[in-house]
C-alpha cells in the first residue's frame, strides 16, 4: 500500500531522515517509534505531500507522491501533530468545510453521520470546536481524517496531551478503526505502540534502526538466550546445580521473588536453549521448579537498546 525507499529529507544542511525504507501492506496497524526530533513527523508530512523530499521515493498505492499527489493524496487521511481545527466552527460546520475542501463525492449527510457515529462524536457535533475537551477535539481531529474515506490512516501522535481515560478512548477508536484501514500512527511512548500496532518501525536520528512485530524484536534482540529459572532450595546449592549443566556458562542469582524459592539468570555458552537440561536436572536432584522461561527483553529495552547502540555508533555519547 505504501513503499518508500532510499527516503532522504534535509532541512537545509541538516539531515532529518537518512535513508529509510519500509513497506507497508494493506491493512496494516504500524507503529513509528522514536525519541522527540528522531524524524517521525518529517516522514509522516513527506508520506502524506505536505512535505518534499530530498531524495528517494515514495508511492502511495502505486502513486508516486510527487508525481501523482492528487492520486496519493485521495487515498490518506491525515492526522497531523497539531490537527488543523477551526474552532469557532462547530463540529459539524467543521467536517462539512472538511467535505468540501477533499470534493468527496459521497453523499454528504449520510457520509459525515457516519464519521460522526463512528468515532463518537454525535452528543457534541453542533458544539463550537473550541467548548470541546483535549480528548473530543482530537476525535474531531481524526473525524476530518476519515472524511472521504481514506483507506490509509496517517495519525501524528494522537493521544499526546490527553488524560489517562482519554487515551484509552482513543486508543480504542484506533483499534476499531484498524479493522477496516491502513494506520500508521506515531509515539514517542513505547506501551502506546505496543498496545495498537502489530509491527513497529524504530526511527532515531533520522535512521531506521527496527522493523518489526513486538515480539519478534524482544526476540531477536535477546541473542545469549539465557534463561529465568525459579526453584525452590538453597542459593549454593541451586547454584552449583544449574552450574553442572552441560553448556551454562553463568549463573547469577536475582534473590528472592516469590516465598520459599529464588531466582536465577542461566547463561548459556553458546547460542543455544538449556531450558530442557536445566529442567532435568533440577527434577533429578528434587529441587521444585517454579518457573522457567527465557530471558525476552521488554519492547521498552529493546527501544533502549537500539536507540543507545545507534549514539555509541555516531559517537554521540
Ligand atoms: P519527531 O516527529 O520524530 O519528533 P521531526 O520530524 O519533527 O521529529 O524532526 C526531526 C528533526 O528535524 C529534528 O531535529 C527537528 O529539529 C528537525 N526539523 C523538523 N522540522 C524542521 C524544519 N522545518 N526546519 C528545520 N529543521 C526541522
Ligand atoms: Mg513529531
Amino acid at each position: 500500500m505504501i513503499e518508500v525507499s532510499s527516503l532522504t529529507k534535509k532541512y537545509g544542511n541538516f539531515l532529518a531522515v537518512d535513508d529509510v525504507s519500509f513497506t507497508i501492506n494493506r491493512g496494516e496497524v504500524v507503529g513509528f517509534l522514536g525519541p522527540n526530533g528522531a524524524g517521525k513527523s518529517t516522514i509522516m508530512n513527506i508520506l502524506t505531500g505536505y512535505l518534499s523530499l530530498t531524495g528517494g521515493k515514495v508511492t502511495v498505492d502505486g502513486y508516486d507522491v510527487l508525481e501523482q499527489p492528487e492520486q496519493a493524496k485521495r487515498r490518506i487521511g491525515y492526522l497531523p501533530e497539531i490537527p488543523p481545527l477551526y474552532t469557532d466552527m462547530t463540529v459539524l460546520e467543521y467536517l462539512y468545510f472538511i467535505y468540501d475542501l477533499k470534493k468527496v463525492k459521497f453523499p454528504k449527510r449520510m457520509h459525515i453521520e457516519e464519521i460522526v457515529n463512528l468515532v463518537k462524536i454525535k452528543e457534541v457535533e453542533n458544539r463550537l470546536i473550541k467548548t470541546l475537551s483535549k480528548g473530543y477535539k482530537q476525535r474531531v481531529g481524526i473525524a476530518q481524517a476519515l472524511v472521504g474515506n481514506p483507506d490509509v490512516l496517517i495519525l501524528d501522535e494522537p493521544t499526546v496531551g490527553l488524560d489517562p481515560k482519554q487515551i484509552i478512548e482513543i486508543r480504542d477508536l484506533i483499534a476499531r478503526l484498524g479493522k477496516n484501514h491502513t494506520i500508521i500512527l506515531s509515539s514517542h511512548i513505547l506501551s502506546e505502540i505496543q498496545a495498537v500496532c502489530e509491527r513497529v518501525i524504530i526511527i532515531n536520528r533520522g535512521h531506521l534502526v527496527a522493523d518489526d512485530t513486538p515480539t519478534e524484536l524482544s526476540k531477536n534482540l535477546s541473542k545469549d538466550h539465557s534463561v529465568i529459572v525459579r526453584a525452590v532450595g538453597e542459593k549454593e546449592e541451586l547454584t552449583k546445580i544449574l552450574s553442572s549443566v552441560k553448556g551454562v556458562q553463568k549463573v547469577l542469582c536475582l534473590g528472592k521473588k516469590e516465598e520459599n524459592s529464588l531466582d536465577f539468570v542461566v547463561t548459556p555458552e553458546v547460542d543455544c536453549d538449556i531450558r530442557k537440561e536445566i529442567a532435568a536436572r533440577l527434577i533429578e536432584r528434587k529441587r521444585p521448579l517454579l518457573v522457567l522461561t527465557s530471558n525476552e527483553l521488554t519492547l521498552e529495552q529493546v527501544f533502549m537498546r537500539l536507540t543507545y547502540d545507534a549514539d555509541i555508533e555516531e559517537g554521540k555519547k
